[in-house]
């Protein structure tokens, strides 16, 4: 047996600027596997829709291989031990991931490869900067945005440039390899297939939609960013969460094409990844627990049905129903429109963020262990940097302004598209008004809470926690 090097691919389903396989690429005979962890200790299990996006990476990665990459189920050291017996393993190399549970069975996974005598080489393959290297000057880590991402990440050395892909991989085949199918990451509903209508998947998807938005988007970022109907935000999360794209790539192009007002937002927008990434390291419990111990007391709602109506769009409150049925739709929703459906949910109905956590965690094909809680913790007020208990959104407001046109509520809502603009953002105050009929004689579900009355509610409840 001559000997052969693994290239683990996990997070990082790409061959450009992905710095594992340009180690493991000098190896002669080149093994790329992937293995369903969902079964090892501990393992938070991928949410459905990401599930569905891994399935379309695999299948495009293993393209890419030649139809070398080899599919494994089970913990992940069950799955070398049986490489081991049946290869002579020199080496194995993979980008680190950050989740605790990963992080701790990684670390143990290097010990017992190497006093096997085996290579075990880990890489940065999905920061811009490691979560241990941005600390403050006391050594302690950052917990406010603006000082972590200008006098931390800023000031720290430039982000590392993009690597090209291997110009030459010897793969061999692995005979016992699962087949894609094999690894059920489709779910049975047909709900899959629509959401993937939306996209373009594996690298080259990832390359094409970069391109779309340095074309397209970020011209007028700044500004844009904030109109879910408008075109300038970049639709990369998904690619970043699968890992078809780096952030090194992405920092890279668009620094290529300007040094300006839209280029400095985006980027620190990529700041806001980093900063969740450094809230998961530094926090093991971070996706149940609250970051501020004194929201442990908050007498949330038990409300199933509230929560139901909420996940499939009938609320009764446009923004929030047309952002839900995007989700539902699509696998994402806009930033302006998560921050006014999350903020409904956990200050208008009182329903612990943790609910909304785990559907966006299901439902999202951007869905990230980092970003996903951070972001939820922000809006809750609990989270590091939190939006303050008294900012709350109001859904028919933000509507008004940041959809005018109600192009994006007409686009997810149609039985409110020949609504009249004037009711459009919060139908029931057409009453006494001609369109009322119109809406009474609609399918469209009349408002679960009243606003003003719930955000009064809620008002007295985060005041309570003093
Ligand atoms: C309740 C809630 C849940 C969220 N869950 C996720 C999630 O699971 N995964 C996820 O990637 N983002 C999440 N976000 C952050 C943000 O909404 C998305 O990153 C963004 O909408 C992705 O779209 P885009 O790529 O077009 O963003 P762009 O505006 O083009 O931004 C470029 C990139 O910057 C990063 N980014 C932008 N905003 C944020 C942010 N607030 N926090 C962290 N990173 C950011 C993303 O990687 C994004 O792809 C969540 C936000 C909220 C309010």
């Amino acid at each position: 047996m001559s000997s052969v090097a693994i290239m683990w691919f996990r997070r990082d389903l790409r061959l450009a600027d992905n710095p594992a396989l340009v180690e493991a690429a000098s190896h002669d005979r080149l093994l790329p596997i992937w293995i369903d962890e969902t079964l090892d200790a501990g393992a938070q299990a991928a949410g459905s829709a990401v599930r569905v996006w891994q399935h379309h990476g695999l299948e495009a990665l293993n393209a890419a291989l030649g139809g070398h990459l080899a599919l494994y189920n089970g913990p992940a050291k069950e799955v070398f031990a049986g490489l081991l017996t049946r290869f002579d393993i020199k080496a194995v190399y993979w980008n680190r991931c950050y989740e605790p549970w990963r992080m701790a069975r990684d670390a143990a996974l290097k010990e017992w490869l190497k006093a096997k005598g085996i290579i075990a080489q880990s890489s940065n393959g999905s920061l811009l900067w490691e979560p241990w290297e941005i600390n403050k000057a006391d050594g302690t880590p950052y917990k406010v945005f603006t000082p972590y991402y200008r006098k931390g990440c800023l000031a720290a050395l430039a982000p590392r440039p993009p690597l090209a892909a291997p110009s030459r991989i010897h793969c061999i085949k692995d005979q016992r390899t699962q087949s894609l199918p094999q690894l059920n990451l489709l779910p049975k509903r047909p709900w899959a297939n629509e959401i993937m209508q939306h996209w373009k998947t594996g690298e080259q998807g990832a390359a094409a939609q970069l391109e779309a938005f340095l074309e397209q988007g970020l011209g007028d970022y700044k500004t844009g960013r904030d109109f879910p109907s408008k075109l300038n935000v970049s639709r990369l999360s998904p690619y970043l969460q699968g890992g078809e794209l780096s952030p090194n790539q992405i920092w890279y192009a668009v620094r290529d094409r300007a040094l300006d007002m839209n280029v400095d937002h985006f980027c620190s927008e990529l700041g806001w990844r980093e900063f969740s990434y450094s809230q998961l390291y530094h926090n093991p419990d971070f996706h149940r627990q609250n970051l501020q111990a004194k929201f442990d007391s908050f007498p949330w709602r038990n409300a199933p049905e509230d929560l139901h109506a909420w996940q499939r769009g009938q609320t009764g409150i446009p923004m929030v129903d047309a952002g839900m049925r995007e989700l539902w739709q699509t696998g994402y929703m806009h930033n302006r429109v998560r921050m006014v459906a999350a903020s409904f949910l956990v200050k208008n109905l009182l329903i612990d963020w943790r609910h909304g956590e785990a559907w966006f965690r299901d439902t999202l094909v951007d869905a990230d262990p980092a970003s996903n809680v951070a972001s939820w913790q922000w809006v809750a007020g609990c989270g590091a940097d939190a939006a303050p208990y008294f900012r709350i959104f109001n859904p028919a407001t933000q509507g008004k302004k940041f959809d005018p046109t109600g192009a994006y509520i007409r686009k997810w809502i149609p039985e409110l598209r020949t609504f009249p603009d004037k009711f459009l953002f919060a139908p029931w105050e057409a009453e006494g008004h001609a369109s009322a009929d119109m809406f009474a004689n609609s399918e469209y579900p009349a408002p679960i809470v009243n606003l003003k009355q719930s955000r009064e509610r809620a008002l007295a409840a985060f005041k309570r926690l003093g």
